[in-house]
């Protein structure tokens, strides 16, 4: 069988995009020979097969990742690590242009956000190739006849699964950390969106990392995935994703070889605007914090509370600005909105716009499908949203904004609490005592002043609450991969 197809971008023109497994370096069909499509959501037709991975799979990958964590990349210096790093990073970035045609092709999202994710993508492998040796213990000054120390090291083979809403950028933040502190791979992607992580584990090939280093299966969250969190030879697992998913990972870890997880999840992230707010800046990172990446967003900041004082101007500017957002055609240069990823979500955005339709709240713009072909749904607005309907308590993960009013800085930090969730928050604020306020009290990993969605590979993103355990990017991330190992050596003689 093939493992390349001939496929075409209206920017790169043709290219070889590969569909097998990639395994142990080689590029493979899988065991049982399976195969599933691939879908652009911009036109619901099929782009291409790629090759499904299954538990098996899986099992091989892993023997492979394993081979290499104890022979060829544990022999190679931290500073070699560093450079090969450093490598993939630039070969990122002399083929960024594909990588962001191809994301934008199976992923939806407008090629301004592919090359914007990219060029994050790039940022965030670098970063951590400069970290992979300055990775350093402790000398502990415990007693004179004792000389003890900590020294941190990989953890082992990492499974990483990862979703469809940002498939390169998910990538970089899982393998950046984990390359850096001498741990090998086996990764999932997500079955809606796998050919960006393809194209990229080429380069990997090309970089030149020992085999087994990295291994990537396309395939099943309920085959592949699972097999991944319950597997007994995996050390680790790292999960972007649901927090229904994240949930079922981390009772599999459990239940198997207590294997250690970091699980990134979802959010109902507040967006608190005050009366005294630079009003138009509001407005623009209000309407960035909900419809960026098509409300795909594990951050995005749907709930949108705004002070009463200038709730009705807020709402009416608010409107204007959100109908200016271009949806459709992702390739046009203008376009900020693609389709949603997939038919299902589709359908679940709109089963939510319904309920909040039914539960009393008023549509105020949008709240129904853009065009009659693909996945696209007009950028929509609610407002009279009560703290209990389900638009202000659930995960959209769609085009869906929920505006409620509130009175004063007590409320609101009650408001924005109110959420089993804890992943990110803005406050928007002339003020710096307010800012300084409100972002203490709120519980969250992430508070933005006066911005939004402004994500950086140096600072640690997370979640508080149901949003997730661990951190990662920056320096924090370093502590998923790696365990410390103490060493005390006695100088004295025995004390016995
Ligand atoms: P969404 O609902 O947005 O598709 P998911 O949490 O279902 O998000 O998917 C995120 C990732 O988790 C995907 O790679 C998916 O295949 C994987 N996944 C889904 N279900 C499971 C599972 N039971 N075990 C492991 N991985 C899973």
């Amino acid at each position: 069988m093939a493992l390349t197809v001939e496929l075409n971008t209206p920017i790169t023109g043709p290219y070889t995009q590969p569909i097998g497994l990639f395994i142990n370096n080689e590029w493979v069909e899988g065991v049982d020979k399976k195969k599933f499509e691939v879908i652009n959501p911009a036109t619901e037709e099929v782009i291409t097969s790629v090759c499904e991975g299954t538990e098996k799979d899986v099992d091989l990958a892993v023997a492979a990742a394993r081979k290499a964590f104890n022979t060829t990349w544990r022999a190679i210096s931290p500073g070699e690590r560093s450079r090969l790093i450093l490598k993939l990073a630039d070969l990122a970035e002399k083929n960024a242009e594909l990588l962001a045609a191809v994301e934008s092709l199976d992923n939806g999202k407008s090629i301004t956000l592919a090359r914007g994710d990219v060029g994050a993508v790039i940022g965030c492998i670098r970063y951590y190739g400069g970290w992979a040796d300055k990775i350093e213990g402790k000398t502990l000054d415990i007693a004179p006849d004792m000389f003890n120390y900590t020294r941190p090291e990989p953890i082992g083979v990492c499974g990483q699964i990862i979703p469809w809403n940002f498939p390169l950028l998910m990538l970089a933040w899982k393998i950046g950390p984990a390359l850096a502190t001498g741990n090998t791979i086996v990764m999932k992607s997500a079955e809606q969106t796998p050919l960006s992580a393809l194209v990229f584990a080429g380069l990997v090939k090309e970089a030149g990392f020992p085999p087994g280093v990295f291994n990537l299966i396309s395939g099943f969250g309920k085959t592949a995935g699972a097999a991944i969190s319950a597997h007994m030879d995996i050390d680790k697992v790292a999960f972007t994703g649901s927090t229904i998913v994240g949930r079922s990972i981390m009772k599999a870890a459990a239940a198997s070889n207590l294997k250690k997880v970091t699980l990134e999840l979802g959010g109902k992230s507040p967006n608190i605007v005050f009366n005294d707010a630079d009003i138009e800046q509001a407005i623009s990172w209000v309407n960035f914090g909900i419809y960026y990446n098509h409300g795909q967003t594990c951050c995005a900041g749907t709930r949108i509370f705004v002070q009463e004082g200038i709730y009705d101007k807020f709402l009416e500017a608010f409107k204007e600005r959100a109908q200016k957002n271009k949806v459709g055609d992702p390739f046009h240069h203008e376009t900020f909105q693609g389709p949603q990823v997939s038919q299902l979500q589709f359908d679940r955005i709109m089963g939510y716009i319904q309920s909040g339709k039914e539960e009393g709240a008023k549509v105020e713009i949008g709240g129904e499908r853009h065009g009659d072909k693909g996945y696209f749904i007009k950028p929509t607005v609610f407002s009279n949203v009560t703290p209990d309907m389900k638009i202000m308590r659930e995960e959209i993960f769609g085009p869906v904004a929920a505006i409620a009013k509130f009175k004063d800085e007590e409320e609101v930090i009650r408001m924005g609490n109110d959420s089993n969730y804890g992943l990110a928050a803005a406050v928007h604020t002339r003020d710096l005592n307010t800012a300084i306020r409100v972002s203490n009290a709120l519980q969250a990993g992430t508070v933005w002043v006066n911005c939004y969605n402004l994500l950086h590979h140096q600072m640690p993103f997370g979640g508080y609450k149901e949003s997730g355990i661990g951190r990662e990017l920056g320096e924090a991330a370093l502590a998923n991969y790696t365990q410390n190992k103490s060493v005390a050596i006695r100088l004295g003689g025995a004390l016995f």
